[in-house]
């Protein structure tokens, strides 16, 4: 059956999951997304987008609306925490955007009516002699798909099933994000990302202008120099101020507006790239196929990319067998896939053994990216 007249299923509405659908859609393509929470999960702070997720969304003829909707970020500037420059470096084509404008934009743009919400996948079967799948949600309700993508993200329920054994671990490096208002701040740092490296004491902290006066913050720690907090807003407050109060007044301003019930405080997970982006009929995208450290800011751009080169696949190939076209995504992205893997490790074990690297870059939001 060509392509044409197949039924797609797409589990999540994250930036993956809606980007394809887009894609797909704009193709003319029968697509449905499903997403467990009741409405779109708009919540979090913020991404950068870079020049390859700047690609991507020009790609989806978005570009200019999702600019919109962002503070475009022309320089990344380091200092030391005595406010001495590491590093004043152009950064091409990004974007630091609010969670909520991203996701929001390109749902808008996709239409309501391609979202399901409140369908919370808890498994799915095979059609027997066929390729489809019958898709069970936890409301009792079923769909039958002619191709089934994952894209629920970092926790995702179908990876650990096609792969309940492939091992993750914990990391040493912690982060707390948050966002704080403060209009002057915010248009004195106009269009720069702005970082103070502190790793002897094993801390950085970055300052990302936003739009609306708003800087979406991040601090990294090292968990071997520094004890993780527990997750109240008071404990993330308490231990925020504390690690800001040898840093740049910059930084001790943007914690002390900040209001911590946003903020919280992010564990994240090294994983091996799996075996196969693609399993039993199911291709997975984005943060379910390949959930990467942060260091690389390639989270969000790899899923947009994800979703692009999925969609076309499909659509140029409208006779192909799925399993052929999910195989032919595999290759293409396995290699970009485990750079950015790489690269995220050797900021981490930058960050955490400073003493082992005589000369190496000051760990820098474009390692990794593409
Ligand atoms: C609430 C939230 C806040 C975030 N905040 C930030 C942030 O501030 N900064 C940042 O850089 N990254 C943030 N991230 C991570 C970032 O969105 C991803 O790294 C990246 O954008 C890749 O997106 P994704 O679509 O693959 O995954 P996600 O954005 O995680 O989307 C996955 C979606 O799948 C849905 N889902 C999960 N399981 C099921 C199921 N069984 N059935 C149906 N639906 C399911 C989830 O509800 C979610 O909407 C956040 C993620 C989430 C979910």
């Amino acid at each position: 059956m060509s392509l044409k007249r197949k039924k797609v299923a797409i589990v999540g509405a994250g930036i993956a999951g809606l980007s394809i659908a887009y894609n797909l859609k704009k193709l003319n393509i029968d697509v449905t997304v499903f997403e467990k929470s009741s409405e779109l999960r708009d919540n979090g702070l913020g991404f950068l987008i870079m020049s390859n997720g700047m690609g991507m969304f020009n790609q989806m003829g978005i570009e200019n609306f999702i600019k919109d909707k962002g503070n475009v970020i022309e320089k990344f500037v380091s200092v030391d925490k005595y406010s001495n420059v590491l590093k004043d470096s152009p950064i091409e084509n990004c974007l630091a955007i609010n969670r909520s404008n991203c996701i929001n934009a390109v749902y808008n743009q996709l239409g309501e009516e391609s979202v399901s919400f409140g369908k919370e996948l808890i498994k799915y079967a095979s059609v027997e002699g066929t390729d489809q799948k019958i898709l069970h949600f936890k409301d009792g309700s079923t769909f039958t798909a002619d191709i089934l993508i994952g894209a629920d993200g970092i926790s995702s329920k179908l990876r650990n099933g096609l792969y309940p054994d492939h091992p993750k671990t914990e990391i040493k490096e912690k982060e707390i994000v948050g966002v704080a208002h403060i209009p002057e701040l915010a248009s004195k740092l106009q269009n720069t990302f702005y970082k103070v490296i502190n790793l002897e004491e094993g801390v950085n902290m970055g300052l990302l202008p936003s739009t609306n006066g708003e800087i979406i913050w991040f601090i990294q720690f090292n968990e071997n120099k520094i004890k993780t907090p527990g997750n109240s807003p008071e404990e993330l407050e308490k231990f925020s101020k504390d690690i800001v109060a040898g840093l740049p007044l910059e930084f001790q301003e943007v914690i002390f507006a900040s209001d911590f019930k946003q903020a919280f405080l992010w564990r994240m997970y090294d994983v091996d790239i799996l075996p196969s982006f693609h399993k039993d009929g199911i291709v997975l995208v984005g943060d379910s196929a390949h959930p990467l450290l942060s260091f690389t800011s390639q989270g969000v751009n790899s899923a947009l990319e994800d979703a692009h080169i999925l969609a076309n696949l499909l659509y140029n190939n409208p006779d192909s067998k799925a399993v052929d076209l999910f195989d032919k995504f595999d290759q293409l992205r396995r290699p970009i896939i485990q750079e950015a893997i790489n690269g995220g490790r050797l900021i981490l074990d930058q960050f955490l053994h400073p003493e082992k690297y005589s000369n190496f870059e000051v760990p820098f939001v474009e390692h990794g990216a593409k």
